[in-house]
């Protein structure tokens, strides 16, 4: 039986698979992308990781992975499909083997078999939030984006639109001003909740107009999208305004879907769990984006992972789980 499996491998993950091969732990990395990195490959720079000033998202992500594969760290790529507590689980492996009816710990279901554990850290991050708005689905790769550095090339010399108004959104509207002829920054207050260092930036770009106050209602376009149609929250006033494409930035949602029933998680569905990552669920620990938690970023996922393994590391100890 492993002493921990890791799911996820973005910095939280990688983080953990760090310090459990450096603490001697049997561990494995779930991972079901091919590459490891989760949402920071996707980010144009990254300038605030101490030591690594300016740093393409890319590169920081596979610096992470190169450091794992330097230890000697193991991956497995696949899918997580579900979590047993092997108690409840003991009909179905009773049926399945005998071996394991003395363990206790997790079973790990994957779409690449059974991994057998005492713990779990759960890694897995958070995926885009969506606005829920018409068109939005349908105009999905078709203008329509969650993902500035991935799509921002199709829109060289185009208009776009960034909704939202938090880090993710001014980067985006950073990021694709270098390539657009114009970006519209669309927020719903009067206020931009992301960094002071980006807002400025933001705003000292002659071809970025932040429109504030203002609510995306519906995409339209024909095979492509065309118009974004505003409401100014404070007027009411409707406005329809042509663009190229519309990349939607309006928050993140945790990956915890795996995660339900098992543990507890909060209204939004980030795993209830302190600094030391233990979620209710004795065994099981949530790192990185996925813990409810009040600054989400590349360091404090990075310094989840460590804090996840000690907790680990200290269960293990206590619970002296047998093979
Ligand atoms: P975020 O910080 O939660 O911001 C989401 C933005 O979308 C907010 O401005 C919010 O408006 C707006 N929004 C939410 N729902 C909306 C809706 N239905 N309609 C219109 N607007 C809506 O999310 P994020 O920017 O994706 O960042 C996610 C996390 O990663 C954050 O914790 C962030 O700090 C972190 N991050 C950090 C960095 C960095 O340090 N460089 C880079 C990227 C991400 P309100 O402001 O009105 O709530």
């Amino acid at each position: 039986m492993l002493d921990v499996v890791i799911i996820g491998s973005g910095p939280a993950g990688l983080s953990a698979a760090i310090y459990a091969k450096r603490a001697g732990l049997e561990a494995v990395t779930v991972e079901k992308n091919p590459m490891s990195g989760g949402q920071v490959l996707n980010t144009y720079e990254v300038d605030n990781y101490p030591g690594l000033p300016e740093i393409n998202g890319f590169d920081l992500g596979m610096k992470f992975r190169e450091h794992a594969d330097k230890l000697g760290c193991e991956f497995k790529t696949a899918s997580v499909l579900g979590i047993k507590k092997k108690q409840e689980a003991e009909a179905e492996l009773r049926a399945a083997s005998d071996a394991v009816e003395e363990e206790s710990g997790f079973l790990v279901e994957t779409d690449e078999g059974v991994l057998h554990t005492k713990t779990v850290i759960a890694a897995m991050g958070a995926g885009h939030a969506k606005l829920n708005i018409p068109g939005e689905e349908e105009f999905a790769g078709a203008g329509v984006s969650y993902c500035a550095t991935c799509d921002g090339a199709f829109f060289r010399n185009k208009v776009t639109a960034v909704i939202g108004g938090g880090d993710v959104a001014a980067e985006d509207a950073i990021f694709l001003a270098r390539a657009c002829e114009k970006v519209y920054l669309i927020h719903r207050r009067d206020e931009l909740r992301a960094a002071k260092i980006l807002q400025e930036e933001v705003m000292s770009l002659p071809n970025v107009e932040i429109l504030w106050d203002a609510t995306a209602e519906e995409i339209k376009g024909k095979e492509q999208v065309e118009t974004v149609v505003l409401k100014n929250v404070k007027s009411g006033e409707i406005r329809n305004l042509d663009v190229d494409g519309v990349f939607i930035a309006v928050g993140i949602i945790p990956d915890s879907e795996i995660l339900k029933g098992i543990v507890s998680c909060d209204e939004k569905g980030y795993v209830i769990a302190g600094e030391d990552c233990a979620s209710d669920m004795p065994g099981i620990f949530a790192a990185g984006d996925i813990r409810g938690k009040k600054l989400r970023q590349i360091i404090t996922a990075a310094a989840d992972g460590a804090n996840a393994v000690t907790a680990v590391q200290e269960y293990l100890l206590r619970s002296k789980i047998t093979k």
